[in-house]
């Protein structure tokens, strides 16, 4: 059985270095071939185990990269974890560690990109086709709707009247937690967003609006009342200011 992807592609997947259109890609790959499934698993194992021991040393990003990198015989070898590849890794460890004794300090690494994280579940929403798994436009609907589901309760507000019906809400998974996606539309446009309390991901940015742009997608970011905001669309960036406006507005 012959697969495009090599140990390096498979790496910078979970780097989150691959664009958009591979990453999906690769892991509709991921669900057909056990070979690039066992790679990935491996390489995200080794990939806690380094951020583990970065507790008490920081690997640089790239230290760790050659780590997990070290660690996987090419895939069309077939050599998971021949000897030489074992003492190139004890070997880079002994440098890691050394480094670490001579009191070397890397930049600490940020945490998970969250951005990344909210397009991805939103184009994931889109490309499955049914971005709601609670489909009404009435709040009174969606929001008990999450009942027994998480163990919070998001604020769905209705804006219809404000020209951002709710279509529905459904659960996702976003920074290690389930989270409440609510569904809005702007036109035609999708809008996402994604709430959970302040205390899942260590504090929201403030009242204010934190944006970003990833691949066509605009991303607004905001925390009130003890709960993070992030919402996600391809509709105008402006547009998408005034549906944030509307949810962070006293
Ligand atoms: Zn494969």
């Amino acid at each position: 059985m012959s697969c495009p992807y090599t140990e390096q592609e498979i790496g910078a997947y979970l780097d989150g270095e691959l664009d958009l259109t591979s990453s999906l890609q690769l892991e509709r790959h991921l669900g057909t071939c056990e070979a690039c499934s066992r790679a990935l698993a491996r390489q995200r194992a080794l990939h806690e185990a380094i951020g583990e021991a970065g507790l008490r040393f920081r690997p640089s990003p790239e230290l760790a990269r050659n780590l997990r990198r070290a660690s996987g015989a090419g895939l069309a070898a077939g050599r998971w974890a021949s000897w030489p590849r074992l003492q190139a890794i004890a070997a880079l460890l002994l440098v890691a560690v050394a480094s670490w004794s001579l009191g070397r300090v890397w930049p600490p690494r940020p945490g998970p990109d969250l951005t990344d994280e909210v397009v991805a579940s939103h184009v994931r929403s889109l490309l499955a086709g049914h971005p709601a798994d609670v489909a009404s436009t009435d709040r009174h609907t969606v929001k008990p709707w999450f009942t027994g589901k998480l163990d919070y309760s998001p604020v769905v507000v209705d804006l219809a009247g404000r020209g951002f019906p709710l279509t529905g809400g459904r659960l996702d998974y976003v920074g290690r937690h389930p989270v409440a996606a609510l569904v809005y539309r702007a036109d035609r446009h999708v809008i996402n967003l994604f709430t959970w309390p302040d205390a899942y991901t260590s504090g929201g940015s403030g009242p204010g609006l934190a944006a970003a742009s990833r691949q066509g997608f605009h991303v607004l970011h905001w925390s009130r009342a003890g709960m993070t905001y992030w919402t996600v669309s391809d509709a105008s960036e402006e547009s998408l200011r005034r549906f944030a406006g509307l949810l962070n507005s006293p």
